[in-house]
Parts: structure tokens; sequence; C-alpha cells
């Protein structure tokens, strides 16, 4: 009975296989087109100064807007374009877009020159020296100083990484450019690279905070976490923010900076001066 029903099954599943391979297919040939034209867009999310409400920098997240798919989240395409070869030339539009953003911003006062633009960078990128020739080149043309990009690497990728993975990082850093530890508490720190590794900062990822305001034990874990971080000579920035609570507590804990739904979703480019704008005022009267 059980060899019918797994023939049986194989019948069902074959088309299914079958389909969902030509709708990848067809899905890799539309994101290379969008890479190429006009299709995918950044939208950004202010990280905040948690004493003064002040916006330090955004965080550059990219999203594909497909032409009959509406806007998909990278979560969905990141992954895809990977598999399919195409995540370099992904993270060189991302590097550039975002940076040539920042300059936009800086010559049209937007922003002082405190304010940085963060850019997620694949462990792909990592691991290629033309990544930091690119870094190179369009902190060049931009005239950006390297101060003000941060470089976003999960802790997978520089902890899977090899000895290349650590020459690149040295590299990038000696471009003078930020780098920090993204989705940092996911599940594969260790103390040990925390000191080693040429970073600035990490970025805590919001599992760790979820429980600010309802779990009691939350704030000693935060507590810990910050003091670890600061301990290995770093800083952090907390991830996740969407409730004022949750905003309070960092606060009292005395974490500096933080980034989350209860500040801002990650916004369009268009609306980022307003809102700085509307921040730094808010920053200079408060407190
Ligand atoms: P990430 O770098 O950890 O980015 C944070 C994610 O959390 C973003 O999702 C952001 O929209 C979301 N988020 C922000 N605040 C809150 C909040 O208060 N609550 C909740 N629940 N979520 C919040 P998004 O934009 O969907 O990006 C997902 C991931 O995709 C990013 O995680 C990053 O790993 C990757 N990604 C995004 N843009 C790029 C890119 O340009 N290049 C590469 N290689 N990866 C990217
Ligand atoms: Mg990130
Ligand atoms: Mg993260
Ligand atoms: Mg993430």
């Amino acid at each position: 009975a059980s060899k019918a029903e797994g023939q049986n099954r194989l019948h069902i599943f074959e088309p299914g296989l079958l389909l969902v391979r030509r709708l990848r297919s067809q899905l890799v040939d539309d994101l290379r087109a969008a890479i190429k034209g006009q299709g995918l867009v950044l939208h950004y999310q202010p990280v905040v100064e948690l004493a003064t409400g002040r916006i330090e920098g955004v965080e550059a997240l990219i999203r594909w807007n497909h032409p009959s798919r509406g806007l998909i989240m990278p979560d969905e395409f990141i992954p895809l374009a990977e598999e399919a070869g195409l995540i370099s030339e992904l993270g060189f539009w991302v590097l550039n877009t975002a940076v040539g953003q920042l300059r936009d911003w800086i010559s049209d006062s937007v922003v002082d020159s405190r304010f940085s633009v963060r850019i997620n960078i694949s462990p792909t990128d990592l691991q290629s020296l033309q990544f930091i020739e690119d870094v190179r080149a369009v902190l060049t043309e931009t005239g950006v100083r390297p101060e003000q990009v941060v470089l976003e690497l999960t802790e997978m990728a520089i902890v899977k990484g090899n000895d290349l993975d650590r020459y690149s990082l040295g590299g990038l850093r000696g471009l003078g450019v930020g780098i920090e530890i993204d989705d940092f508490g996911t599940g594969y720190s260790s103390i040990s690279y925390l000191r080693k590794l040429p970073v600035d900062r990490v970025k805590v990822d919001r599992s760790l905070i979820v429980g600010l305001g309802t779990d009691p034990t939350q704030p000693a874990l935060v507590a810990a976490v910050l003091q670890l971080v600061r301990a290995c000579g770093l800083e952090a920035v907390w991830e996740g923010v969407e409730t004022a609570v949750q905003a309070d507590h960092l606060r009292n804990l005395g974490c500096l900076s933080a980034q989350g739904y209860f500040f801002s979703r990650p916004l369009p480019a268009e609306q980022i001066p307003a809102l700085v704008a509307a921040q730094s005022s808010a920053g200079n009267t408060r407190q």
C-alpha cells in the first residue's frame, strides 16, 4: 500500500515541481532584468539616538518592484539572487545607489557629516576582493567620507568565513568604512571572535528585545549583552524596537542607538529629508 501511495505521490508532485522550476527560472530572468533596469528600489529606515531622538543615519533595505507581482521583500529574493549567481551584481547596485543617495543628501544639506548610511553585505561580497575595489571606487567617485558608510555583515557570513574573508574585512576596514555585525545573538555568536574581528559595532537581533516589557527577566539579559559587547570594545545598536516600552527600557539600560517600527518603518528616499528635519529640531529641544 505504501509503495502505491509513494508512486501516487510522485505523480502528483512531478507536475508541481516542473511548475515551480519554470516559475523560478522566470523569476530569475525577471530579477536579472530588474537589476539591469529600474526594478529595484532601496527604502531607508532611520537609526535613532535613544537619548535625543536624533536620526544618526539610515539602513538601506532593498525591495523589488516586480511588474506583475508588486513589491517583493528581500527575504524572498536575496536567496534567489544568491543561487542564481546574481548577488554580486545586486550588491554592486545597492552599494552605488545607497552611497549615491548619501552624497545627494549631503550636497542638499539634508544630513550632516555625522549621518551614516548602513548597507547590508552578502557573504559573497565579503568573499570578493573586487568588492573592496568597488567600495573604494564609489567613495572616490562620490567624495563621501568613509566613516559615513557602514557595512552590515551577518554573523553567519563572518563565522563561516575563511581566511580570505578575514582579509577582506581587514581590507574594507582599511578603507575607513564602518563594519557592523548584523543579527547579533541569533546563534552563531562566539565571544572569542567578537574580540578578534575588525568590527566597530554589533546590531543586536530583534529576538533579544521582543520580551522587553512583558518578560521580567529580559532587561537583565539585555544588560548582560550590552556589557559583553562593550567588554569586547564594541558598541551595540538595537533593532526591531516596536513599542515605547521597549525604547524606554533600552534607554534606561544605557543603550545608545536603536531602530524599529516604533521610530519609523523603512521609507522611500523621498520621505527621509522631512523626517530628518523634524527629528533634528526635536533632538535640539529635547533634554
Ligand atoms: P536586516 O538587515 O536584519 O534588516 C532588518 C529587517 O527588519 C528589515 O526587513 C526591516 O524592515 C525589519 N524591521 C525593521 N524594524 C522592525 C521592527 O520594528 N519589527 C520587525 N518585525 N521588523 C523590523 P527587510 O527589509 O524585509 O529585510 C530583511 C533582510 O534582508 C535584512 O535583514 C537583510 O538581511 C536582507 N537585506 C535587505 N536589504 C538588503 C540588501 O540590500 N542586500 C543584502 N545582501 N541583503 C539585504
Ligand atoms: Mg541589516
Ligand atoms: Mg538584522
Ligand atoms: Mg536579518
